[in-house]
């Protein structure tokens, strides 16, 4: 079933000519700001659980410890159902509601599923979806506590997604990264246009950016693409891109330099990005490559190093899917690659307490005490 087109257009001559900076400056601070650049017809069809414009924190104390200058963080940990899902699954869903469909759903390596859930449930549509085997528990509930139908298939993510499929075209369901993808992939872009309002109308030198199926950094190439046309902020910006090791198929080819082949098992820790067939993987690769970014494969010893120098550095609680992108700002920058003097920010895509089991006995102990100020500092060690 095809809801639409494969690429979604824009009357850019009229945008540029009617909307202004001034004028989105005054608006709400959520994704809705840049509705014009977003593929909704009518205002009312909006599913709006106010997602977006998440903050860009200037990361001094990683900066410092990394040896470079300026480094941002994009914060969507913050975002409604904790992801940046919600900006793909904010447009797809209210585009379902724009179609008059009955049914919204996805397949999900788990944050998608939390963010159709949610705006399933601001829509008061039924929802089903689509996982593989072995996410983690409080991944899965915070899906299940919007009301929506899981369906755990017994395989991976390829088999979940092509189980999905088949389902959407029996029974006519608005699936948002199958036959709803054109108009997921447009609410990813407003990450682009969000870091260059953020940052003054203006483009860092490098975006860092998780991949699973590479949407989201073609989505990110597109906004970028999108503010040059308009003129609203001019620049080249190297997108690089990252995936665990162990499922890593975009991130070999372009250390191969060939095509992208498969993983058929994905063995990481990293279940948000363990896609082994990336839908947009052949895309993203091109425009690592075209912008002069680069592709990296952290392994999960590394992962979980990132999200800890993180949290302990700038206080953001990340989902390993950040640890990915930490870690390769840091290998990037002790090697060299990334200049000093560069601002690059850094896409934090999902929040850490949804996957906190990745992290289980990753710190030293907590001290028991009796609850008498002489325990306490003897238990601390803080006596002379
Ligand atoms: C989905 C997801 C990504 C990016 O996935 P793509 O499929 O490449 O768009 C990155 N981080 C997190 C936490 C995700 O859930």
């Amino acid at each position: 079933m095809c809801f639409g087109p494969i690429d979604v257009q824009y009357d850019y001559a009229a945008i540029k000519r009617d909307l202004t900076k001034e004028k989105i400056a005054m608006r709400k601070p959520n994704l809705w700001r840049y509705l014009e650049l977003l593929p909704i017809s009518d205002k009312k069809n909006i599913v709006d659980l106010q997602p977006g414009f998440t903050p860009l924190k200037k990361a001094g104390n990683l900066a410092r410890e990394l040896g470079l200058r300026a480094i941002y963080l994009k914060d969507d940990t913050v975002n409604p159902s904790y992801s940046f899902k919600d900006r793909p699954a904010a447009v797809a869903v209210s585009k379902a509601c724009e179609f008059g469909l009955s049914a919204v759903g996805c397949a999900s390596t788990g944050n998608l599923a939390g963010a159709t859930a949610a705006h399933a449930a601001k829509a008061a549509l039924p929802c089903y979806i689509f996982i593989p085997k072995g996410l983690e528990e409080s991944k899965v509930l915070s899906s299940e506590v919007y009301g929506a139908q899981l369906v755990e298939v017994d395989g991976t993510y390829d088999d979940a997604n092509r189980v999905a499929n088949l389902m959407a075209n029996k029974y006519k369901w608005g699936l948002v990264n199958i036959n709803l993808r054109p108009y997921y992939t447009e609410g990813s872009k407003t990450l682009a246009y969000e870091i260059a309002e953020q940052l003054g109308w203006s483009l860092p030198d490098r975006i860092i950016i998780p991949m699973g199926s590479g949407a989201l950094l073609c989505s990110i190439h597109k906004g970028l693409g999108e503010l040059n046309l308009l003129g609203w902020a001019k620049g080249k910006v190297k997108l690089c891109g990252s995936q665990p090791i162990g499922c890593a198929p975009i991130s070999n080819a372009y250390a191969t330099g060939g095509d992208i082949i498969p993983v058929e098992t994905p063995a990481s820790l990293v279940r948000s990005l363990a896609i082994g067939d990336p839908a947009s993987g052949a895309e993203a690769l091109k425009y690592i490559r075209e912008t002069g970014g680069f592709a990296d494969a952290p392994d999960d010893k590394e992962v979980i190093e990132g999200q800890k120098l993180l949290a302990r550095t700038e206080g953001i609680f990340a989902e390993p899917a950040g640890g990915v992108a930490i870690a390769t700002l840091k290998r990037r920058a002790a090697s060299g690659e990334i200049g000093r003097d560069e601002t690059v920010v850094v896409l934090i895509t999902g929040n850490g307490l949804k996957t906190p089991e990745v992290l289980y006995g990753q710190f030293k102990k907590k001290v028991r005490a009796k609850a008498s100020l002489e325990d306490v500092e003897k238990k601390l060690k803080l006596q002379d």
